[in-house]
């Protein structure tokens, strides 16, 4: 059962943490939660990035559910299977319960602030937020030699911008991939972070909201792959100018885009 961040804020409001259960410890870093968080209240479930956060009143908890986990909201009664490592026991007789296959998830204690977590405090800001222009997008590409489509899929840079986004927003905002972000004119950044912002929200507007969707490297694009403009349609015409579309590899991910529309 896929649980979305709507459904945890609903079965966590007003909850205390009555304890964790920890059956395996051994997910991508070390589980290590301290006794401290029993008793405390849970606040609103946020995210940044690909992360979860779980605020309680000292701290919070920080998860990722990496390529296979997910959380469900179960009773605490509930036998847990295999890969059910790690139970949030909360005040009503549920659980939220962490289920990872693969073990490539995590669950880090911090107190608060939570964003100065070492995960979390070099992530560059949300693509829909304020902060993300094309001025930022100039001030990081300045002195450096990075190709435009690496600057914003670098977290570092901007957070969530996966493969295929990153492939459309360009499209859209008629730039070449390979091309130094350093010598685009500003306008055209600005032209480029307002195409990732749309990009972005078409796509959730798809149907990308749930937790899945920020734990996958690449996103799920769910029913947005039917309006993709170049993505996995290298070979086809292009949809504006009907130029052949080019397909790339570059720095190893499938890069497509118009030879005609964008430019460098
Ligand atoms: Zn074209």
């Amino acid at each position: 059962m896929e649980t979305t961040r709507r459904g945890l804020a609903a079965a966590t409001r007003g909850r205390r943490l009555v304890r964790a259960v920890v059956r395996d410890p051994r997910l991508r870093w070390p589980v290590r939660l301290p006794r401290a968080i029993r008793g405390q209240r849970l606040g609103a479930v946020g995210r940044r990035a690909k992360y979860l956060l779980l605020p309680l009143e000292s701290g919070g908890l920080i998860i990722h559910l990496g390529m296979s986990g997910h959380l469900s909201v179960v009773s605490a009664r509930a036998p847990p299977g295999k890969h059910d490592h790690v139970d949030l026991v909360l005040d009503d007789g549920r659980a939220l319960r962490l289920t990872d296959p693969r073990r490539f998830g995590s669950v880090h204690w911090q107190p608060h602030p939570l964003h100065a977590h070492w995960l979390l405090r070099d992530l560059g800001p949300e693509p829909l937020s304020e902060a993300f222009t094309g001025a930022y997008l100039a001030a990081r590409a300045r002195g450096r030699r990075v190709p435009v489509k690496a600057l914003i899929m670098d977290a570092k840079v901007v957070v969530g911008v996966g493969n295929i986004y990153a492939n459309e927003a360009l499209f859209l905002a008629g730039i070449r991939p390979r091309v130094a972000a350093r010598r685009l004119a500003k306008v055209r950044l600005e032209t480029l972070a307002g195409a990732v912002k749309s990009t972005l929200v078409r796509a959730i507007d798809s149907g990308g909201t749930t937790l899945r969707d920020f734990a996958g490297a690449d996103g799920r694009p769910g029913y947005f792959v039917h309006e993709l403009a170049v993505y996995g349609r290298g070979g086809a015409p292009c949809r504006r100018c009907g130029a052949t579309l080019r397909d790339v590899r570059f720095a190893g991910r499938a890069t497509v885009y118009c030879p005609v529309c964008q430019r460098g």
